[in-house]
């Protein structure tokens, strides 16, 4: 079993289709999902329509929550509100309710999903250092977890200290316990603008990051003429 496991697609449906077409390609045979599919880029339906036709488990992201519902984006950084209202018009009334029942983790096979961090995955941490990545440990029952949120690929392993692992490829110790950020399709942030996402090989017990160039060109044209804020286009070339 190769399971692609995606994270941040952020309605950007080149880099979605892109990272989908390299795990069929890489033979994966099952998906997951680590949410946020929805928010800052042009195409939130069509990218929650291709994550639906799927089937895969997904779990609920920050965006999916704000797009989903109808409370006050008031006190929200004022470039993300206003791709959070133009989302919530994109998409229908029966959309925004399935990204409304979307659940904040998961167990899948052997391992856990959650978009943030275990503790507290309501209030949406983020984790970028290995204090905040303790704090999620103590809350983890299996071996692996996998998240999102940060649009940065980490990889932190625990046994009686956490320790942070270049993000590339892992050959998972049967003594450790790991938590690992699986990197942004529809937005990195880690400075290299390429979509990202991993490849866990069961039977290998090996962890491997892809890093893809798409048609960023036309995501860029797409959040242009949709009326988004610039900021949100320029960004995906610089990858931050
Ligand atoms: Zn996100």
């Amino acid at each position: 079993m190769r399971i692609a496991l995606f994270a941040d697609i952020h309605a950007n449906l080149e880099a979605l289709e892109t990272v989908l077409a390299d795990a069929k390609e890489q033979n994966c045979s099952d998906y997951v999902c680590l949410g946020d599919v929805v928010g800052y880029n042009a195409n939130p339906a069509e990218c929650l329509e291709k994550i639906r036709e799927i089937g895969c488990p997904v779990v609920k992201g920050n965006h999916d929550e704000d797009c989903g519902g109808n409370h006050s984006l008031e006190a929200m950084n004022p470039v993300a509100a206003e791709a959070l209202r133009w989302t919530r018009d994109q998409l229908t009334e029966e959309q925004r309710d399935w990204l409304r029942k979307l659940r904040m983790v998961r167990q899948v096979e052997d391992f856990t999903i959650v978009h943030s961090s275990l503790d507290q995955p309501q209030v949406w941490n983020y984790v970028t250092n290995k204090f905040d990545a303790m704090s999620s440990f103590s809350y983890q029952f299996t071996k692996i977890c996998f998240h999102g949120h940060t649009h940065v690929p980490r990889v932190f392993s625990k046994d009686d200290k956490v320790v942070e692992l270049p993000a590339e490829e892992i050959e998972f110790d049967e003594k450790l316990k790991y938590f690992i950020n699986v990197g942004s399709v529809g937005q990195p942030r880690n400075g290299d603008w390429r979509a990202c996402y991993a490849i866990y090989d069961v039977p290998a017990n090996t962890l491997t990051y892809r890093r893809l160039e798409y048609d960023i060109e036309t995501a860029q044209k797409k959040v242009r003429d949709a009326g988004l804020p610039e900021m949100l286009a320029t960004r995906l070339a610089e990858g931050r």
